[in-house]
């Protein structure tokens, strides 16, 4: 039962620069994360292979840092006491004791239901995206990229180097939303050069503004795509191999819950909530990056730093680095009003649509409910593997309902993990 006096969980912009923070002070700092490499999302494959120079800085840093341990493969599952967490790798179960916790658990895809969504060759954005990072080959492959935010940029971007033929961007956002979102970009210099570097790459690729897949359709795995074109009645059918289709990202809160930590409503996100210092509602754990509310990687490193510093009492250097935090945050909220969910994309589900794809349930079965609790008891929505993750986001625009409490372990267990 190792200790350490700052306990990181999430090994992505956020954590690190939250370990990074820390570690300095000379505390005894871990970096726990799942994947077999640091990273997250953005730095997939490892912050050295990354073109980012912050993400080589700060891996660098932390592993010539004598006090700094990283923890690779291992899932944070629930916590069996106050100052402690039950971790699982592939082989083995541990308990980490800690004397701060800092969470920097990122944020997932938004999945939203349409008919033909389950067929083999849809996924989610920046699941393909991850996929084809992981060696997955789209050498060749037709690919159509839908649903809505600048990741949609990043995600045909990755995929187009990686050979795909990327059919068109399809975007629900309407052009007056665009423009202002563009315009707002002025603040914030760094993101105009990234959205101009991303559209070189991109030059050629149709970007269809004010558009959403109504449909996708295949004989036993996807061949095509029915797309709504503007307000009319204009729809299109684009022939693809593939549809990488993710409404936006929705922060990881339920490790955050299961340690008693609140959650507030930010526009249509639930977050973890979090005070100046990024500490959370209960003393000595904070939470930096994508579980404080979508906000991309600048506000990750920020929040993750301020993170940092507090929790290894540096209070007068994280002060320093509020108006940067405040900055991005604005960035982070005309993200958010600009790619707000359309309300049509809740009417396209068919009653035959399934919504929960671990459980087998349709949007007939659930719409009969009235809340999240109602539907699992009734019909065992939720309650499959994926544990909500993947329907909770789509009940939430389908219906407006939201998820009240956590389960443990927030994710699959083995039974010797447990039984330990
Ligand atoms: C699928 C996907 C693809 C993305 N691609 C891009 C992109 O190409 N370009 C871009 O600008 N932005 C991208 N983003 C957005 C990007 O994630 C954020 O801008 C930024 O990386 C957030 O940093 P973070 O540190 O908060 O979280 P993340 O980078 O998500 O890191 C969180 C880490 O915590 C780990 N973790 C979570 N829960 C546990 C647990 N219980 N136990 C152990 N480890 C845990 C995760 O595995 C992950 O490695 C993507 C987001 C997603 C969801």
């Amino acid at each position: 039962m190792s200790y350490h006096d700052i306990l990181v969980i999430g090994a992505g912009p956020a954590g690190l620069a939250a370990a990074h923070a820390a570690c300095v002070s000379g505390v005894k700092v871990g970096i726990v994360d799942d994947n077999p490499l640091a990273g997250g999302q953005i730095w997939r494959g490892g912050p050295d292979q990354q073109a980012d120079p912050r993400a080589r800085a700060l891996w660098n840093a932390l592993r010539e840092a004598p006090n700094v341990t990283f923890l690779p493969q291992t899932r944070v599952l629930y916590s069996p006491e106050p100052g402690q967490l039950r971790v699982q790798t592939p082989t083995a179960a541990d308990t980490l004791r800690f004397g701060h916790l800092i969470l920097a658990t990122g944020a997932r895809e938004r999945l939203l239901p349409f008919p033909g969504w389950t067929l083999p060759g849809v996924t989610g954005a920046g699941g393909l995206q991850a996929l084809s990072k992981g060696g997955y080959p789209l050498q060749g492959k037709r690919v159509v990229v839908a649903g809505s935010g600048p990741l949609l940029l990043a995600v045909a971007a990755t995929l187009k180097l990686k050979g795909a033929h990327i059919v068109a961007i399809v975007e629900q956002a309407g052009t007056p939303a665009l423009a202002r979102f563009a315009l707002g970009l002025m603040a914030t210099p760094s993101k105009i050069s990234q959205a101009l570097g991303l559209a070189a790459r991109l030059r050629g690729v149709p970007y269809l503004r004010d558009s959403y897949v109504r449909s996708a359709h295949g004989d036993g795995t996807l061949q095509s795509v029915l797309v709504q074109r503007g307000k009319g009645r204009e729809l299109e059918t684009l022939q693809c191999d593939y549809l990488a289709c993710g409404y936006g990202l929705m922060p990881n809160v339920e490790l955050a819950q299961a340690l008693g930590c609140d959650t507030a409503t930010v526009g249509a996100q639930t977050v973890v909530a979090a005070d100046h210092w990024q500490q959370t509602s209960v003393p000595g754990i904070y939470c930096a990056g994508e579980g404080t509310g979508v906000g991309g990687v600048d506000l990750a490193l920020v929040e993750g730093r301020i993170a940092g510093l507090c929790a290894s009492g540096q209070i007068l250097q994280a002060h320093a680095d509020f108006g940067r935090r405040d900055r991005w945050r604005k960035f982070a909220a005309s993200l958010a009003r600009a790619f707000a969910p359309r309300p049509e994309l809740a009417t396209l589900a068919g009653d035959d649509t399934i919504v929960c794809r671990c459980e087998d349930v349709s949007h007939g079965e659930l719409r009969t409910h009235t809340t999240w609790r109602c539907a699992k008891l009734q019909t065992r929505c939720g309650m499959g593997p994926c544990q909500g993750r993947i329907c909770g986001g789509a009940t939430e625009v389908l219906y407006g309902w939201r998820p009240d409490t956590v389960r443990l372990p927030i994710s699959p267990a083995r039974i010797d993990t447990l039984i330990a």
